[in-house]
């Protein structure tokens, strides 16, 4: 498929930029990057950023600490001025590389922006500054705005309740399975057994396995589907549930879920949902409406606040009416004009209990609730219709340079491969690594595990044309490039502070302490 309208791109804006420097790379990595090492490895003995009142003073803090707890020297810290501390860490945050640098086009993840307009109202001194264990009549905006969510996000998926509880998808993926392994057991049979297609994310069958599950992989089809026959072939009275996600792995729309749901439900089965794909549906479709029993939101991917670097996240899990009772505690009750936060098990018989600290990451809430509100039911399906249009346009530009394994319609994510450049022993890999050279963030390698050196690309609705562009000649470049000089991709990054790590020694020797002497290659 390439170009179906046969509308040129504006793509020589991105080759032209890319001409004007010697290396074909634009001007998306020039810059002055310092090289920095530790703070251990600087200053020097009795140098300080700071100036503490004298040892024994009258204002000297350690007379308020019991003496047997006092140590009379601390050796090996780093002595520093404050510039060297304040340069050492402001040089070490230009290295990172985050979503207000540039595209971050990690397929699966939804690395979109963060609005800032919802991160200034999750800061509100009101709600940052919350106690979680404040009495709820001192709490009640807060109690006011989880309810309210509960509500958008029931209504948005097509379900009759949602538990605020998870603190990332695969939490609530835990969560949701919970509830499904608690209602069977309600009705006297437990079961055995989940299945799982083999383009689920690998969280899936994970989640499955913590609730003492055998997980029962099913194979898509030739079109990256999911068929009824494959399910029908393998459902049985000992299967609890099937986990699809929807909008699968490949990025492909499930279109027999109706089917598939009665095929299990008829077997006495529930049908999971796996939502972290929500940002394809919102406003068009209703996983509710199509037959699942279950599913879970990822609030960090499809509403306001990108994820990586260890959260803070929230997956939010939604629910049929026949499994309302078994959602963890807390839950928000609404009584008049008053909120209350039901928290006593004796209220809810069949909850299966509470599943984290506290009331849920009430942060994220603040900015999911901002952002819905913000959009309104017509921006939401904006978001949804734009997320598919970008992958779509992305797909466009790169299917006569890189191997599209599925013809399928894409939605909001799009996957392909490096068998093209087999000839050129350049890989998937290599092709992640030149990009950053290119300055962009690579897509997400080698997953989903179905497809043979995948590269899994996810614009997101927030970026423009331009951008696309951009990314998708720099792809094209690589791919040109693959073929005349394949030793150049193989060598890449050279632009970075580091050129390419060897990954195996990184993940299987980390190094993660300092110790006085000890030299850092
Ligand atoms: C990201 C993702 C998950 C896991 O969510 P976390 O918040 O990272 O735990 C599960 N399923 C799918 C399809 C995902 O993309």
């Amino acid at each position: 498929m390439a170009n179906p309208t046969g509308w040129k791109p504006d793509m020589e804006k991105g080759a032209a930029s890319a001409a004007r420097d010697e290396v074909g790379l634009g001007h998306a990595t020039r810059g002055l990057a310092f090289e920095e090492g530790l703070l251990f490895e600087r200053g020097s003995r009795g140098r300080t950023g700071v100036s503490l009142p004298k040892r024994g003073s009258e204002a000297d803090p350690a007379r308020e600490l019991p003496a047997e707890l006092l140590r009379p020297e601390v050796d090996g810290l780093p002595e520093v001025g404050e510039l060297e501390v304040v340069r050492h860490f402001t040089r070490l945050s230009t290295w990172n590389w985050g979503i207000d640098t540039g595209f971050y086009p990690l397929g699966s993840c939804t690395m979109k922006y963060n609005p800032k307009s919802s991160e200034a109202l999750a800061r509100l001194p009101g709600f940052a500054g919350a106690h979680p264990l404040a009495h709820p009549s001192m709490a009640q905006g807060a109690l006011e705005l989880m309810y309210r969510l509960e509500r958008a996000l029931s209504e948005i998926s097509g379900f009759d309740a949602t538990s605020l509880s998870p603190a990332a998808g695969a939490q609530g993926e835990l969560c949701g399975m919970m509830v499904i392994r608690a209602w069977h057991t309600a009705r006297g049979n437990p079961r055995k057994k989940v299945l799982i297609p083999d383009t689920a994310h690998g969280t899936n069958p994970a989640s499955s396995a913590l609730n003492g599950y055998e997980v029962v992989p099913v194979k898509s089809g030739e079109d990256g589907r999911l068929h009824p026959d494959a399910v029908r072939a393998v459902m049985d009275e000992d299967v609890a549930a099937i986990m699809i996600t929807n909008p699968n792995t490949l990025g492909i729309f499930e279109t027999h879920i109706a089917e598939i749901a009665e095929i299990v439900h008829a077997k006495g089965g529930l049908v999971y949902g796996d939502g972290a794909n929500m940002n394809a549906l919102l406003g068009v479709a209703r996983p509710g409406d199509m037959g699942f029993d279950v599913m879970q939101f990822n609030l960090h991917k499809t509403f306001a606040t990108p994820h990586g670097g260890g959260g803070p996240g929230s997956g939010p899990v939604a629910v049929k009416a026949a499994l309302v009772p078994f959602l963890p505690l807390p839950v928000v009750a609404r009584e008049g004009e008053r909120y209350r936060l039901v928290t006593d098990p004796a209220e809810r018989p069949q909850t299966i209990g509470k599943l984290r600290e506290f009331w849920g990451n009430f942060g994220m809430f603040v900015r999911a609730w901002a952002l819905i509100r913000e959009l309104g039911p017509d921006g939401l399906r904006s978001t949804a219709h734009l997320a598919v249009l970008n992958a779509n346009y992305v797909r466009a530009l790169l299917a006569d340079a890189y191997d599209l394994p599925y013809g399928t319609d894409s939605l909001h994510e799009v996957v392909f491969t490096d068998k093209n450049l087999k000839p050129t022993g350049v890989t998937t890999m290599d092709v992640a690594k030149r990009l950053i050279d290119h300055g962009f963030h690579p897509p997400t390698v080698y997953f989903p595990l179905v497809v043979h050196g995948a590269l899994m690309i996810e614009p997101t609705e927030t970026e423009s044309k331009e951008t696309l562009e951009r990314f998708c000649a720099a792809m094209r470049a690589i791919a040109e490039e693959a073929a005349t000089s394949p030793e150049a991709v193989k060598a890449a990054p050279t632009k970075p502070v580091r050129a390419r790590l060897d990954e195996t020694r990184a993940a299987r020797k980390p190094v993660l302490r300092w110790t006085p002497g000890m030299k850092v290659e």
